[in-house]
């Protein structure tokens, strides 16, 4: 049961025009597909290769001797996760158990979004910027390079990349210009919601 790579949710061109088809092409055909060949390369004949990605995550995060195979396997889980988290027409305030959830936790809509964009802008080079459920809680988070809550036994429940490749050729160095267009045109609530449940 080696590390598949799921296809896309969607067709290459449905997020058109906030993320082009050629970014899904590299991004996902090439990037993530990179670490699934990489992950399965480093776990195979051990112990590790029939295990699930998490349980993978769980057991090497922390173990510098199992580096290579943190940031591969993660990476894996995150891009999986990250597209799941966008969809066409997709964006703007929630709806269902996360929209309460959120001005419970964060006041209102607005103050959730300037943390969750000032997280994503603020990751120094290359890494995530997350909604997570800890301890009942929603918090922002961030991460650098392939880590993940899932490693520190937090809830993930939004994502979006922050790496150069996720936007690079469609908003070059305007990583502030791709972040409000992830939040306001491309956030799939409905699939937030079930991770929220
Ligand atoms: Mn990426």
């Amino acid at each position: 049961m080696a590390i598949q790579l799921p296809d896309l949710p969607y067709a290459k061109d449905a997020l058109e025009p906030h993320i082009s088809a050629k970014t899904l092409e590299f991004h996902h055909g090439k990037h993530h597909k990179a670490y699934v060949d990489n992950g399965n390369k480093l776990i195979a004949g051990t112990e590790l290769e029939n295990q699930d990605l998490e349980s993978i995550i769980r057991k090497v995060a922390g173990d510098a001797s199992k580096a290579g195979i943190f940031n591969n396997v993660a990476q894996v889980w995150n891009h999986t996760f990250y597209w799941n988290c966008m969809k066409p027409n997709g964006g703007g305030p929630p709806t269902g158990a996360v929209a309460q959830k959120i001005i419970a936790d964060f006041g209102s809509y607005e103050k959730f979004v300037e943390e969750f964009k000032n997280a994503g802008a603020t990751q120094f080079g290359s890494g995530w910027a997350w909604l997570v459920l800890n301890n009942g809680k929603l918090q922002v988070t961030k991460t650098a390079n392939a880590d993940t809550p899932i490693a520190h036994g937090v809830k993930p429940i939004l994502v979006v990349d922050v790496w150069e490749h996720a936007y690079y050729l469609d908003y070059q160095n305007r990583r502030p210009d791709y972040l409000a267009t992830f939040v306001e045109k491309l956030i799939h609530w409905d699939f937030v919601n079930s991770c929220l449940a």
